[in-house]
């Protein structure tokens, strides 16, 4: 506990920043029928993005085309599948908890950080199912920190709309009073799931610390401008950082 307590930092400008990144992206993706849950590796001593996925299990029609598997293979392609070094730099910020299986992938591959949303309820790999990241599973010395709850009301009501439009667009509609999109309640946030007190006060403040006693989100207003709105530029921008960062890479394999 001591160990992932110095791994685990005080949540920064930056990462509210990427978070909100990703969510656009996760808007992004429902603007594109797919699941809106997305994604961002954030290269921490440079602060650039290096990857991103999208959730991609509608259009490739298999199970395994998580977020989280998009940008490891855009990691492996741009420094070589065999070097493990640079995920020890990396942050992975995701508008939804990893599930089991990514959460022990990027355990194997030693990433040091994940930075989510909301809880995956059904498949969780960092606290609401299995605590693959800090338990003594595969690969036990790669236990990595994992901080929820930024922007946990936004990934839920992308999630929300999503579920709407896919019962709409179904050949039996659910009845019209049931499938209301509900804008208003959330449902408690089990922080302790995912981390203990001290570790909640050591990463978000001790003056927030009532967010864990009373299960609230740590900010009682929705960003409505990163959900409700089409955000078509966001991906060019990652884009665009993804590939200085590869052109950085090759320079430094050049050298
Ligand atoms: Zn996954």
């Amino acid at each position: 506990m001591e160990q992932r307590m110095k791994e685990m930092k005080p949540i920064t400008g930056n990462d509210w920043q990427h978070m909100r990144t990703a969510t656009k992206l996760a808007r992004y993706a429902l603007d594109h029928d797919e699941t809106p849950v997305a994604c961002i590796f954030v290269h921490t001593p440079t602060n650039q993005i290096l990857a991103y996925g999208l959730n991609d299990t509608n259009k490739s029609l298999t199970g395994v085309a998580h977020a989280e598997f998009m940008g490891i293979a855009q990691i492996q392609r741009a420094t070589g599948a065999h070097d493990r070094e640079i995920y020890k730099d990396i942050t992975l910020y995701v508008t939804v908890e990893p599930c089991i299986m990514c959460a022990s992938a990027l355990k194997q591959l030693g990433l040091r950080r994940v930075v989510f949303g909301c809880g995956n309820e059904r498949f969780g790999g960092n606290g609401s199912i299995l605590s693959i990241h800090s338990d003594e599973s595969t690969a036990a010395a790669n236990k990595y920190s994992s901080v929820p709850g930024l922007l946990r009301k936004e990934a839920i009501l992308l999630l929300r709309y999503f579920y709407v439009r896919e019962n709409e667009r179904s050949p039996n509609p659910r009845v019209k009073a049931e499938r209301k999109l509900d804008l208003e309640t959330f449902p408690p946030m089990e922080w302790s799931r995912y981390v203990d007190r001290d570790e909640f006060m050591h990463c978000f403040g001790a003056e927030n610390v009532r967010h864990f006693d009373d299960k609230t989100d740590l900010r009682d207003q929705v960003e409505w401008g990163l959900i409700d709105e089409p955000h078509d530029k966001v991906l060019e921008l990652i884009q665009r950082q993804c590939d200085a960062f590869r052109l950085h890479t090759a320079k430094k394999f050049k050298s």
